[in-house]
């Protein structure tokens, strides 16, 4: 199955990946290797057949991924579906604690109505706020505690698909 986010780490650096061989190795057509090809992924030289340095490629494939994650900037949820950053309907979102550090925030695609997730740094949360109205929930009860588990948001599966989309 393709990935339309590859992992650098599958890249060996000291190789060199034909565009057969790096479609191979995401699952991903040879045209989406020809694409990052002229999105900036430097070829080797002009010769054919068209060969990559390992190295180059897991730079690239690094920069993408930098870049896909600035691009959710202040006050947005990344949609997977529309992949884009939303600001979620309402301008509001829900922030479920995970653990002291961490938090997730789930709000609601105004484009699609499926739910949104972004994980967030509780620390740094007013960076991400923008202008939303964030309720935060309570965090999850801890195993023994015998509290309700709140149903509201069942985020953290979703969320983790959507780290590993
Ligand atoms: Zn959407």
């Amino acid at each position: 199955m393709g990935s339309r986010h590859p992992n650098p780490r599958l890249v060996k650096i000291h190789r060199n990946y034909s565009v057969e061989e790096v479609a191979r190795l995401f699952g991903l057509h040879k045209n989406t290797v020809r694409t990052w090809l002229k999105q900036g992924l430097a070829a080797i030289d002009e010769r054919r057949p068209t060969l990559v340095l390992g190295r180059e490629l897991w730079r690239f494939l690094h920069g993408r991924r930098r870049s896909a994650k600035q691009s959710c900037g202040p006050g947005r949820i990344y949609c997977i579906a529309c992949r884009t950053p939303k600001v979620p309907a309402g301008k509001m979102a829900d922030c479920t604690p995970i653990g002291h550090l961490a938090g997730n925030l789930c709000g609601i695609c105004p484009d699609c109505d499926r739910l949104i997730y972004r994980r967030v740094n509780l620390a740094k949360i007013d960076a991400v706020r923008g202008d939303l109205e964030i309720t935060f929930k309570q965090p999850l009860p801890r195993i023994g505690e015998s509290a309700v588990p709140s149903v509201n948001c069942d985020s953290s599966q979703k969320a983790n698909a959507h780290e590993n989309a």
